[in-house]
């Protein structure tokens, strides 16, 4: 294991500064070993998916030691989030994710879901067995979140209020049904869906904040997003930052945790200098996902 020691130091300094108890982080990456192998080897072979990008991994540890990694960083609640690329994977991804928030109860139980015959009844049963987020890849699982399939599962979890971190903007690579189309013919449907949009939307900030407007349940995370890896290639406009301020309540943290870059602490670094103040940093960091998730 490599020394974070240091990294701990600074994050703790980081929360210190803003008088948090401990972050909220609702996007981080656990998976089945041989699966997140093979995420790690998609990143390693700069696959179309990440853009053709140099995407060295940061935190190649161990389970184990990633999450005592996140714990030193004081993250007090993280997820697992896990997707299918194909049909048939699912629920077994899901029996999975339980598991591990059974053996890690500072995880908050994740599961997934895809356009396939059988996916309300495995959304229902999962969320009876007490999910508490989904997670939805539209562009590895190259579906339209609009399916016919999908309606009753949409239905089901906007009933339930239990949200959904979705990765549905162009970035870093479009995909077939990426981008704000067909998540808002999905909202227009279901208009109190809790939609977390991963990554801000990116590239297409802007549009996603206009459906973060317009639905009061629509959040966003903050995954990459204002990292100088991010800013290099999908730069936020500046004009978006007042918009960012006033949604300050509906923006989540959320890091790509361990399938990162640069160190985590970049991450907070980044959302500091924005420059939209101690009380959005402490809403973004911790109270806006310590409400949502009622910890
Ligand atoms: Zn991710």
């Amino acid at each position: 294991m490599k020394d974070h020691a240091a990294e701990s130091d600074a994050v703790r300094r980081f929360r210190e500064r803003l008088g948090l108890p401990g972050l909220v982080d609702v996007h981080t990456h656990f998976m089945p070993e041989r699966v997140l192998r093979k995420v790690w080897e998609y990143f390693d072979s700069l696959g179309p998916l990440t853009g053709g990008l140099e995407w060295p991994i940061t935190y190649r540890e161990a389970e184990a030691e990633r999450t005592a990694i996140l714990r030193g960083f004081g993250v007090r609640a993280f997820t697992s989030m896990l997707y299918p690329h194909k049909p048939g994977m699912a629920r077994w991804l899901n029996g999975w994710a339980a598991d591990f928030a059974h053996r890690t109860p500072d995880c908050l139980h994740t599961a997934t879901l895809f356009p396939e015959p059988g996916v309300e009844a495995y959304v229902r049963e999962a969320v009876e067995a007490g999910a508490r987020l989904f997670k939805s890849h539209v562009q590895v699982g190259a579906y339209d979140p609009a399916d016919e399939l999908l309606r009753p599962a949409w239905g089901l979890l906007a009933e339930a209020g239990i949200p959904v971190v979705i990765h549905c903007g162009s970035g870093p690579a479009p995909g077939k049904h990426t981008g704000p189309g067909p998540i808002a013919r999905v909202l227009a449907e279901h208009p109190r869906l809790r939609l977390i949009v991963a990554h801000m939307g990116m590239p297409e900030y802007e549009e996603f904040l206009d459906l973060a407007e317009r639905y009061g349940e629509v959040r966003l995370d903050t995954t990459m997003a204002f990292t100088d890896f991010a800013e290099a290639l999908m730069p936020l406009p500046r004009r978006a930052l007042p918009r960012l301020a006033a949604l300050g309540d509906r923006v989540l943290l959320g890091s790509d945790f361990p399938n990162i870059p640069y160190p985590y602490v970049h991450q907070l670094d980044a959302l500091e200098r924005l420059g939209l103040g101690e009380e959005w940093l402490r809403a973004v960091c911790h109270d806006n996902g310590a409400k949502l998730f009622r910890l």
